[in-house]
């Protein structure tokens, strides 16, 4: 049956002479289908499904075996990504990121939240600020969410003086010893990136201090709690660290 799916394309392999087989991420999951003869120089495929083409793909869906690629309708070129390597770092890392988790829960909610996070980038939004957000979101479908709601130690709700990644969010002034302690911008900027919607930011107003406060601990929280080990944020680390 012929069906349209929108998604993203984030990986080409060949496959025989003339054709290729790509892995999309849709609403519906992860979809693997063969493009015949996009390999071609005159096929209309040739230039649609490359990684990174995001649009909606019409396909003859099969159970349990590779669909087949018959059209594509690009939504966005997602331009302004992908004449900056920085930004194609970024976009290989949350794509990565939404992949495993797809592939790890059978979770697919996230597919909104991973377009959105995209497009903020695309339009010029901070890249480290849209990738915080994304990253911190995605937690909550890892199911190791960060605890900002009470004490990560006691559960009182009162009296939070920091956060603390390897805690696993707030620490009260009780349960206090000798953590970093982080200024109330950043701990209340931290909640708003988690209740934000993205898709609704258009301006971000954010110390550079807050930024990199954010974006240290989330890195920390990933490392300790998510058990995951991506190349393409390897990648992205080296890379931002370069062009700072
Ligand atoms: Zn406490």
């Amino acid at each position: 049956m012929l069906t349209e799916v929108q998604g993203i394309i984030i990986s080409e392999t060949n496959y025989g002479e003339t054709s290729k087989i790509i892995n999309i991420i849709t609403k519906d999951g992860i979809i693997g289908a063969i493009a015949k003869g996009s390999k071609g120089l005159k096929s209309p495929l040739r230039s649609y499904t490359q990684k990174f083409t995001f649009g909606n793909f019409w396909v003859y869906k099969k159970e349990n075996k590779l669909s087949i690629i018959k059209s594509v309708d690009v939504i966005n070129e997602l331009s302004n990504i992908k004449k900056d390597i920085v930004l194609i770092s970024y976009l290989s890392y949350i794509s990565d990121l939404t992949h495993q988790i797809m592939k790890q829960t059978g979770e697919t909610e996230l597919y909104n939240i991973y377009i959105d996070s995209i497009l903020k980038i695309n339009e010029g939004l901070n890249p480290i600020v849209i990738c915080n957000i994304f990253e911190l979101k995605a937690l909550d479908y890892l199911g190791v969410g960060i605890n900002l709601h009470s004490c990560s130690k006691c559960d009182i709700c009162t009296d939070i003086i920091t956060i603390d990644p390897d805690i696993g969010g707030y620490l009260c002034k009780k349960c206090y010893t000798n953590e970093i302690i982080y200024d109330e911008k950043t701990i209340k900027m931290l909640r708003m990136y988690y209740l934000v919607e993205i898709s609704t930011i258009s301006d971000l107003k954010i110390s550079k201090e807050v930024i990199n406060n954010i974006n240290k601990f989330i890195n920390t929280y990933y490392d300790r709690y998510t058990g995951l080990y991506l190349k393409s944020k390897k990648f992205l680390e080296e890379i931002t660290n370069q062009t700072d």
